[in-house]
């Protein structure tokens, strides 16, 4: 390396800072001019210019011919670096079994956003990806989904069969075998020397209550809580098992502190009785202005990579003009297109001010669409050529009456039947029936007699105007610290681009108010009129239909199948007037309000609540969990202290098996630990969230064999393999011989993985009445789907055999690109009315408050769950500083154990504003502590304009105790371990206790949905 190249590289080092950025960034620096002058290893390298890098995944000749490399194949495979699940391409060296790189499924649209029709036959679309079409045609994968094969022979990744030898905790392994494995979590026993544990197979009692003086509670067998991280793929496979055979009602997963805050919201709008969470995203091909609250595209939100590529296209095409709304200045933003994007930096948890500024802006400034909102139902929508429509013209019964909250039905005043709402017909002011196909009045106040009581009913509008009005734009201008100017300036933005702006958030909305914010924020949406409508904000297109129970078997109907009864653990979809405690305390005279502890009467089951409710007793205790990849311990705030001292304690939980690649900080305290196949080793059907507007599934099969040990009947110990073995000992329904039925009546097995997800291959394969055309041989050699043919021909019939060759060689089965759109609309729509006021919610009285919830959008800042603000219990003298959390784009939760996104991000400072460190003598680079009621964490101070003042701000993903930081041994010997995985900070360990839950603790969450808190924790902090 010459002189002067050496002289920049060194300033450029010192320029970056002498603290963080040089701590962390030194070795790999190092290592590059190393590698530079040497090699990387100090030899010369293969090559002057490519370096040691690896030879092209294939070669196309001068005459357009592909050529692949010896003994390598290109799969497709499925990522699991983020929820996203993008589906990728694995370069395969399939003599060594081994991964070699990673890049994007040229037929996946999360990984290429004009992806080829399915039917391009797999050697045109690698010989596309090659030379100048490759530029355009290129898939990828992002820096996280590139760097994740080095899992597969990651040093800290399990293959063993492992239970403690020592207490729970303590980081001391055994290895067992399988079987010794199944006969012990089934009969239980004195397993640790410590006493008695019962077995799955005592618990699962589904006869006897497990609380008789609360029969609501449900049978003995709900003791058993089965969790995994979320839906990657096998989920249907495990709530057959969980529900269906074993009967236990209790199921859960990480949305509850992930982003349920959003996904309620989102819910509220979308969905009248909330038994699901439809959520959507901007059209972003199409849009024109896009708002950010609190998710930033590029940077985090899902689907990640996909939204960021869209972004770049859209703003390079100078077509979108967009605005990121966060405390910290976010990737989204780029100077190089400044016209385009533009930060809005907010202070932390007060997105709900600024959501209902922009409400009452939009309605006091014409900004609403006021044709689209007039129309009260699908009859009138069709007529008015309308996207969607809303009940904003729906009459909302008001106190006192004891029904306030919900709709005045026809039923109400003897005009017919409950489900027709009442509207006022505009053009002449007389009552009507919301199926009419005519517009309806707007702003509505008036009385009505029900059953001769005067009653006051208002429009749904006119309760949402209310809502905003109970606060002036310049009081939430100040509480949310983004001036009126700009407040106004967004307003116009809207205004003026109509159904081609749209309002996204995501996990940003996680604060003590978390449900109402997102309700404000989707709500903007609603007002503009674009759900539905291209460019607008887009539901998801979903997944293609069929994949359980589908054209060719029936993967969930079983004899003997069951289904699962009783409260949930964490106390939702339940009404707390419907308990036997509630009715106790009103016939004994009391007060039925407060309860002992929140019950989520409209949310989903939340683990942020199922382990404290049991080690609580309330509802009832636990006696078992199956956990197969959940890290609640390092995912919820404050978990890790609360939660990891009880399951320390066996009394608090006598037994606790988990299923893991890896050991995380909440599996460390198990008592049993299956190794776990990783995603290029196992099967699973997933679909995106949301934000692809074409009908897509991915399928992922095994392009690896798995690490994990096989077992007699072929299969490989796993997830799959463990509840199929525990099953077949208990004899539970839907397992063994002839449990799956076909389309012709026969009957197969459950015995292995594949016996369950070839079949399914099967029917995503025949799904739609549309089968999909056979694969080639030369499909299935490319992509190495032959691999799976034996298989597939002991398994499947014959005409089923080469469409699943076909769905396996595409990575899944896809809708064309122009399926995305059918004129001015989305092709996907949700059809349901959509909620400006929510029925459900605002029927539902607060189980701690006793006070009936606001069913439309409002701003009540950070509570806690008795209703109290934050600041009543931690004030800003005390506390001047709040903490808020964002997203790596390059490290996961999880991601920590890979070197090469360690080496690009070793660690994750703490970001403070230069005048809020000036204020405390923090310097750039210098160590800080950071402390808040419920934590302390010492880190590397990040001084940066970027951060709006007053807020602290951490990067999730690092601060890890587990997945390798610390040292185990497993039968006397240590395990692999390096404390380079614990570095940086985790912002959980800051998370608070709730102070006002003095009956049946828990750490701070949102008041009404139970999601987890993160975002705006009161905080202090100090140079070290
Ligand atoms: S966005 Fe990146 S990490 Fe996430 S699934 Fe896609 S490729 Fe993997």
């Amino acid at each position: 390396m010459d002189k002067k190249r050496r002289a920049l590289l060194q300033a450029g080092m010192i320029a970056g800072g002498t603290g963080a950025f040089a701590l962390g960034y030194a070795d790999p620096v190092n290592k590059a001019v190393k590698g530079l002058l040497n090699g990387t290893s100090g030899v010369p390298t293969n090559d002057r210019i490519a370096g040691n890098a690896l030879q092209p995944e294939f070669m196309v000749t001068p005459d357009n011919e592909l050529v692949m490399g010896e003994n390598q194949v290109v799969s497709p495979v499925q990522c699991f670096g983020c929820w996203t699940q993008c589906g990728l391409r694995a370069r395969v060296d399939t003599q060594a079994n081994k991964i070699i790189r990673i890049a994007g499924n040229p037929y996946h649209p999360l990984s290429n956003t004009h992806a080829p029709a399915q039917e391009t036959p797999v050697r045109e679309v690698f010989t596309q990806l090659a030379g100048e079409s490759g530029i355009n045609n290129r898939s990828t994968a992002c820096a996280r989904g590139a760097a994740l094969g080095e899992q597969l022979q990651s040093p800290y990744r399990l293959t063993q069969i492992m239970n403690r030898a020592g207490k729970r905790g303590e980081g001391k392994w055994q290895t067992i075998s399988f079987e010794q494995l199944i006969k012990e979590v089934v009969e239980g026993g004195d397993l640790f020397g410590e006493g008695h544990v019962e077995g799955l197979a005592a618990i699962r009692d589904i006869d006897t209550p497990v609380d008789a003086n609360n029969p609501e509670y449900g049978p003995k067998a709900n003791q058993l809580l089965v969790t995994n991280a979320g839906d990657e793929g096998r989920d249907s496979f495990l709530k057959r098992f969980t529900f269906n055979s074993y009967g236990t009602r209790n199921f859960g997963h990480h949305g509850g502190y992930c982003g349920f805050g959003y996904r309620a919201g989102a819910g509220a709008v979308f969905n009248p009785d909330l038994k699901k969470f439809a959520h959507g995203k901007p059209d972003w091909d199409n849009a024109r202005f896009v708002l950010c609250i609190g998710t930033s595209p590029a940077q985090a939100g899902n689907p990640f990579k996909r939204q960021g590529r869209q972004l770049a296209e859209a703003r390079s095409d100078g077509k979108l003009d967009y605005v990121v709304v966060a405390p910290t200045l976010p990737n989204s933003i780029s100077r190089l297109n400044e016209n385009r994007g533009h930060w809005v930096p907010i202070k932390p948890a007060t997105d709900d001010a600024l959501a209902m500024a922009l409400i009452r802006w939009l309605i006091e400034n014409e900004g609403i669409n006021l044709d689209y909102l007039a129309q009260p139902g699908p009859a009138a929508q069709a007529r008015a050529k309308q996207p969607s429509h809303a009940n904003a013209t729906h009459l909302v019964i008001q106190a006192p009456h004891p029904e306030a909250g919900r709709f005045l039905t026809a039923a109400d005043l003897n005009m017919g039947d409950t489900d027709t709402h009442l509207v006022v017909d505009a053009s002449n002011g007389e009552l009507m029936a919301h199926t009419q196909a005519r517009p309806a009045k707007l702003w509505v106040m008036r009385t009505v007699n029900i059953n001769g009581v005067p009653t006051e009913v208002k429009s749904s509008l006119q309760c949402l105007k209310e809502s905003a009005q109970r606060h002036t734009l310049a009081q939430y201008s100040e509480r949310c610290g983004v001036s009126e100017s700009i407040i106004a300036g967004l307003g116009q933005e809207l205004k003026r681009h109509g159904t081609k702006a749209s309002v996204d958030a995501h996990g940003g909305m996680m604060s003590g108010n978390a449900f109402y914010t997102a309700f404000a924020v989707i709500t903007l949406n609603t007002l503009l009129g674009n759900i539905n409508a291209k460019g607008g904000l887009a539901p998801g297109a979903g997944g293609v239909a069929g994949v359980e129970g589908g054209p060719r078997y029936d993967l969930m109907n079983f004899d003997g199948k069951i289904g699962p009864k009783g409260l949930f653990l964490s106390r939702n979809r339940f009404a707390y007037e419907n308990s036997s405690e509630y009715q106790r305390k009103v016939a004994a005279g009391e007060s039925p309000y407060p309860s002992r502890a929140p019950w989520y009467t409209f949310s989903s089951p939340l683990l942020t609540e199922h382990l404290a409710a049991a080690f609580g007793g309330y509802p009832y205790r636990l006696k078992a969990w199956i956990s197969h990849m959940t890290n609640p311990l390092y995912g919820i705030g404050g978990a890790q202290a609360f939660l990891g001292e009880k399951l320390k304690d066996p009394a608090q939980l006598p037994l606790f098996i988990a299923i893991d690649g890896f050991i995380n900080e909440t599996t460390a305290l198990a008592d049993y630990i299956v190794p776990d196949t990783l995603t290029y080793e196992s099967w699973g059907f997933t679909k995106p969230w949301s934000g692809v507007p074409q009908k897509t599934t991915t399928a992922r099969w095994p392009v690896v064999t798995p690490a994990t040990p096989r077992l007699e009947n072929g299969d490989y110990v796993g997830l799959e393999s463990f509840i199929i073995a525990v099953a077949k000992k208990m004899n539970l329904p839907g397992y063994g011989d002839n449990v799956i039925s076909d389309h012709k009546g026969n009957k197969h097995g459950l015995h292995t993985s594949s016996d369950f997800y070839l079949r399914a291959a099967a029917n995503l394969a025949f799904a739609n009445n549309d089968p999909v055309p056979d694969a080639s041989a030369d499909d299935l050699m490319l992509t190495n789907a032959a691999r799976m043919m034996p298989l597939i021909k002991d398994t499947l019939a014959t005409d089923e055999q080469r469409k699943v060759g076909f769905v396996l060689s595409r990575g899944g089965r896809f809708a064309p690109f122009a399926s995305g759109w059918e004129d001015e609309l989305m092709n996907s729509r949700i059809n349901t009315t959509l909620c400006i006021w929510n029925e459900t919610v605002g029927s539902i009285t607060h189980s701690m408050t006793g006070e009936k919830l606001l069913g439309c959008a409002a701003e009540y800042g950070p509570r806690f769950a008795d209703g109290s603000p934050m600041r009543a219990h931690y004030s800003e003298q005390d506390w001047p500083l709040l903490v808020t959390s964002y997203k790596s784009h390059i490290m996961s939760s999880s991601s920590i154990g890979a070197e090469r996104l360690r080496m690009i991000h070793p660690e994750n400072p703490i970001s403070i504003n230069r005048k809020d460190a000036e204020r405390a003598g923090i310097k750039h680079g210098q160590g800080v502590r950071l402390t808040t009621p419920g934590g302390q964490i010492e880190g590397i101070a990040l001084v940066r304009d970027g951060i709006v003042e007053g807020a602290i701000a951490i990067e999730h993903g690092y601060g890890h105790t587990e997945l390798g930081a610390r040292a185990h041994e497993l039968d006397g010997k240590p395990m692999a371990a390096n404390p380079r995985l614990g570095a940086g900070v985790n912002q959980n360990l800051l998370g608070l206790m709730d102070p006002t839950r003095k009956d049946v603790a828990n750490v701070w969450l949102d008041w009404t949905s139970g999601a987890a808190v993160r975002q705006g924790l009161p905080a202090k902090i100090e140079a070290m």
